[in-house]
């Protein structure tokens, strides 16, 4: 009997023990399946250490990468290559922002139940969000200045636009990077960039004045073309006169902002550039994005600079085309994403709902009153530019962002010409092409 009773115990414990390795088994393949299908040398889906399945489409279908015969091929349009190159990645991995590496998963074509599936060696497909048509007119409108053009849908946060210059046919490549039209060419500008502002960062101030400085929209302010503050004078663009803060924000005049800036104090400008998303970096679909900065100076000369844009200010696109979202979305901010119909994609409560009536207002009072409505014919315009001085003789930057609404829809952007001179009309005229496109394709 004992003899029976031991090896039932034996039987008991090898059951055991298989068990237990099932599950760790299971576990394991649950954990770091995904790591194992795409390991460099699983050669069914890397091509010496590419990955060598998958395809990547644009919002309407239309391929921008797919593989063929084990090779990764790019758009048979060039000017579609070159536009959207910085969402897709270049082929030896040196953009690591794009869709080849951030949805690494889904083109793979990996899943729990079945592995590595991967029909005729196919691998899975991913609908960006991006438009290729819109990609390559705002690559176009740029004529070969640096900067950033991008168009988001203010509810979905779907980015429509994403264009980072300098950028190359990676059919075509050059054979050097070194000449300074390609300086930081692997950088998507939009996620991975910061820039100082200029007058795009008065709305952030101004949003800081309404809220804190109770009689603001009754009072006048006088600008007589400098402003003195206790530690150097305020140069403006020009001699204003008498003005309210909406003239004061649709001239854009330094006068008036030195002064609300040193009202409302760098300790709440900076609460507010926080609040607004402008010092944290963020993820679009993992890629975390390179924050901006406020620097609070107890310095009254600087503290009125800051609140003008310039000063130590930085801004990363993405967060600026988050907040015109929000100013859009009645202060809603939606969470950014590069893929198409992503039911993941949320919002987060940002501005005050009556302050983000007001600046949206008073947008819309800017375009109306110096940008010109003619020059966005059918769109309901609400923007700010921007001519962020850089000191010396280098020329600005340019900025122009905001939002328009059209049959429903509602469009934010944001456009930045790297050393491009005056925001309205450079930075303005590509703003203006790029949305009468966005709202032809995606309205
Ligand atoms: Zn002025």
């Amino acid at each position: 009997m004992t003899k029976i009773k031991r090896r039932a115990a034996a039987v008991i414990l090898l059951v055991v023990l298989m068990l237990a390795g099932l599950g760790f088994y299971i576990y394991s393949y649950y954990k770091d399946g995904m790591m194992w299908a795409s390991f460099p040398a699983n050669q069914s889906v890397y091509n010496n250490g590419r990955l060598s399945v998958g395809t990547i489409t644009d919002r309407d279908g239309e391929i921008l990468a797919k593989v063929s015969n084990g090779q990764r091929k790019y758009s048979d349009d060039s000017a579609v290559r070159k536009s959207t190159l910085h969402v897709i990645g270049d082929r030896y991995g040196n953009i690591g922002t794009g869709a080849l590496y951030l949805f690494e998963e889904e083109l793979t074509g990996f899943d729990h139940i079945n592995g590595t599936y991967s029909k005729e060696g196919e691998g899975g497909t991913v609908t960006l969000s991006v438009s290729a048509a819109l990609n390559a007119a705002a690559y176009e409108a740029l004529n070969g200045r640096k900067g950033v053009v991008a168009v988001c849908d203010c509810v979905t946060g779907e980015i429509l636009c994403m264009v980072s210059s300098p950028s190359f046919d990676p059919d075509n490549m050059p054979e050097s990077f070194e000449a300074p039209q390609y300086d930081g060419v692997y950088i998507n500008r939009f996620l991975s960039s910061v820039y100082t502002p200029g007058s795009v960062f008065k709305l952030v101030t101004i949003a800081a004045a309404i809220e804190n400085i109770p009689d603001l929209e009754d009072r006048t302010f006088i600008c007589t073309g400098s402003y003195e503050t206790g530690g150097g004078d305020i140069v403006c663009t020009g001699y204003h006169g008498e003005i309210t803060v909406d003239e004061a924000l649709a001239v854009s005049c330094n006068c008036v902002f030195g002064q609300l800036a040193e009202e409302v104090g760098a300790e709440t400008l900076g609460e507010y550039a926080d609040k607004y998303g402008f010092t944290e970096s963020f993820a679009i679909n993992g890629v975390f994005t390179e924050s901006g900065k406020y620097e609070i100076s107890d310095h009254s000369y600087n503290v009125a600079w800051s609140g003008i844009g310039q000063y130590n200010d930085l801004v990363n696109p993405s967060a600026m085309l988050r907040f015109v979202s929000a100013v859009a979305n009645g202060g809603y901010a939606p969470e950014l994403t590069m893929l198409k119909g992503d039911n993941a994609a949320d919002s987060e409560y940002m501005i005050k709902n009556s302050t983000a009536t007001m600046l949206g207002e008073m947008m819309s009072y800017n375009v109306y009153r110096t940008y010109g409505e003619e020059r966005f014919a059918g769109i309901n315009m609400h923007a700010k530019s921007g001519t962020a001085e850089l000191g010396g003789d280098i020329a600005p930057h340019s900025w122009f962002v905001g939002y328009g609404e059209k049959d429903g829809k509602t469009l934010a952007f944001v456009v930045v010409i790297e050393n491009g001179g005056s925001g309205s009309s450079a930075a303005g005229n590509v703003a203006a092409t790029v949305m009468q496109k966005a709202f032809d394709i995606c309205g």
